[in-house]
């Protein structure tokens, strides 16, 4: 056992290590402008399996802004608190469209693609500011408990500069709100999606976090049920037609794993029956994914032959 943690230490530190020239190859996002100030050379990856080990090199303790990767936790709670129901107000197909694409929602009278891009995930803001009287706060419990970390908190200066540059996704949220597909006032239901967005968690805080994603819904340290089987196999293959937004099908093809990037840097993919991996690495390509973590997820996957679809 302990060989193999330190055979999987040697090979993440091999692989971060090979990609010491790429960071200049994407761009830090700074459309949120709190986002633009981080390094881009910090870099971390975690791996974390079902039968408790977790492996780590690099920044992988040090907290960033998950952002997008948010939009999994709290699909997973409005699939438990709302049940099939939530498949009327929005659909499990990729958009093909960048991740905060407004085109394609009035054509399809503002019923979003799916839950893990913008307009999905401000759908599912929605559904917990609709369901729950304290969203916010359910929702850092939520991950509060998954990552058995009290000290997981919102990054009040992210918060506030996504709020002060959040007119796309307002846009989204009104064009659905005047379709009839949003039931909460809209500054409420910004205020739940850029807390969401600006929770701060470390690689290995998120990898600990997803487990139960890879062993049928229960969290194998706790052994608490935190969703169904079927909600675990649909949170999946959510994540693989789409997770990684309009390069998803690119990712499939050459990596073959449930995954969600997050404009923080932030990725993470789920290896069923195995573990999680999550990478930091801040500059992201035009696709909004992190350069770096692509590159390190795909070699991991490879090295250790993770692929779904061997
Ligand atoms: N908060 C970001 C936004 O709404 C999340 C996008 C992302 O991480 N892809 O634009």
């Amino acid at each position: 056992m302990k060989n193999n943690i330190v055979d999987l230490q040697n090979k993440l530190q091999a692989l971060l290590l090979s990609q010491h020239d790429n960071f200049t190859q994407g761009k830090v996002a700074d459309y949120i402008p709190a986002l633009g100030n981080v390094k881009p050379e910090l870099a971390g990856i975690c791996v974390a399996t079902i039968d408790g080990k977790t492996v780590g090199v690099g920044d992988y303790q040090r907290p960033f802004s998950i952002q997008s990767i948010s939009k999994v936790f709290g699909l997973v709670m409005a699939m438990n608190r709302l049940g099939d129901s939530l498949w009327q107000r929005v659909k499990m197909e990729p958009s093909g469209q960048p991740f905060n694409s407004i085109i394609q929602l009035e054509w399809e009278k503002g019923i979003p693609r799916n839950p893990v891009i913008n307009a999905g995930a401000l759908l599912v803001s929605d559904v917990l500011t609709s369901h729950f009287s304290a969203s916010k706060l359910a929702f850092l419990s939520f991950v509060r408990k998954l990552a058995n970390n009290e000290t997981i908190h919102v990054d009040k200066q992210v918060y506030q500069s996504e709020l002060s540059h959040g007119n796309r996704n307002a846009a989204l949220a009104y064009l659905m709100k005047s379709f009839g597909n949003i039931e909460a006032e809209i500054p409420e239901l910004l205020s739940h999606y850029f807390t969401q967005c600006a929770v701060a968690m470390s690689c290995q805080q998120l990898a600990q976090s997803l487990l139960f994603l890879a062993n049928k819904g229960v969290d194998p340290l706790s052994k608490n049920i935190i969703c169904s089987p079927k909600d675990a196999h649909r949170v999946n293959a959510i994540l693989s037609t789409s997770g990684m937004y309009d390069q998803s099908g690119e990712f499939a093809f050459s990596v073959g794993l449930p995954a969600k990037s997050g404009v923080g840097g932030g990725l993470i993919a789920i290896v069923p029956n195995y573990g999680v991996i999550c990478t930091w690495s801040p500059p992201l390509n035009s696709f909004g994914n992190s350069v770096v973590g692509m590159n390190l997820v795909a070699g991991i996957a490879e090295e250790l032959g993770l692929s779904i679809y061997h």
